[in-house]
């Protein structure tokens, strides 16, 4: 089956009054559909810059990306975006936040409403609908943000450090939580994060950048032979440190 995402030989520089900073040299990878990839790699080496030439937000300076097989200029593909902060407005009302995507793409119809309800119910946010933001807890707010993203149907999720504003504990569950909400909804996701054990709890396949400019080191498939294969029983099985030592050797033998 073709890839829902294809990059090969992407490079980017950065161009200020100061000079050039190169920020990603000869990226090549792809992603199936339903596959949830994580990147890794140490801080300020081109992960949020590679995810903004995914999404659109800057042109690659050489390279090429395909998109269910076709040039990302001419592809239609519907790609979400879930940040570290949830940029959940207090003005709003959960339900009002979580239909701000759709509104802003003049999709809201009987159709997409019912849509939202059904995502509220489901994810058990349905009693807070006409709460504000303030009144959920870090982990409601996150699941705000995502049924929000969730909503557009995007074919393909990416997610930039979604989790790390939240305290460790809480990170923890809400990563696990949010990872299975994911997979539950078979989406594509491709999730950036610093966090080794969050990569390899939630992922089929972990990229593992350079230094800067990014390249890549090694890509680790991930495979648990786990009956049930959730974040939470990845943690407690024996194959998770194995992985885990794996990608924090490739990245130590990189700095
Ligand atoms: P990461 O997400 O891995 O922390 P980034 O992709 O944000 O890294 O940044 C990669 C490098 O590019 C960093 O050295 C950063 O300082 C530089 N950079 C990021 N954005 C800009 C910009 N708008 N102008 C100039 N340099 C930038």
């Amino acid at each position: 089956m073709e890839p829902i995402l294809e990059l090969k030989n992407i490079n980017y520089a950065y161009h200020t009054l100061e000079g050039e900073t190169k920020a990603l040299t000869d990226i090549s990878f792809s992603i199936a559909a339903g596959e949830f990839v994580a990147l890794v790699g140490p801080s300020g080496c081109g992960k949020s810059t590679l995810l903004s030439i995914i999404s659109g937000l800057l042109e690659p300076e050489e390279g090429l990306i395909k998109m269910n097989g076709k040039d990302w200029k001419e592809s239609t593909m519907n790609i979400g975006y879930m940040l570290q902060h949830d940029h959940l407005f207090e003005w709003r009302t959960v339900y009002s936040n979580i239909l701000l995507g759709l509104e802003i793409q003049h999709m809201l119809s009987a159709k997409t409403r019912a849509k939202a309800n059904e995502l509220l119910e489901l994810y058990g946010l349905k009693q807070f609908a006409n709460s504000k933001p303030s009144e959920l807890s870090g982990g409601m707010r996150q699941r705000a943000a995502l049924i929000r993203t969730l909503v557009l149907e995007p074919d393909l999720l990416l997610l930039d450090e979604p989790f790390s504003a939240l305290d460790y504990q809480t990170r923890l569950s809400v990563g696990d939580d949010i990872g299975q909400i994911i997979r539950n909804a078979h989406k594509t996701a491709l999730l950036v994060t610093h966090d080794l054990s969050e990569a390899v709890s939630l992922a089929d396949r972990v990229i593992i950048l350079t230094n800067r400019p990014a390249h890549i080191s090694k890509i680790v498939p991930v495979t648990f032979t786990l009956e049930k294969d959730t974040p939470l029983l990845r943690r407690n099985a024996p194959e998770f440190k194995n992985y885990f030592n794996i990608i924090w050797g490739e990245l130590n033998q990189n700095e």
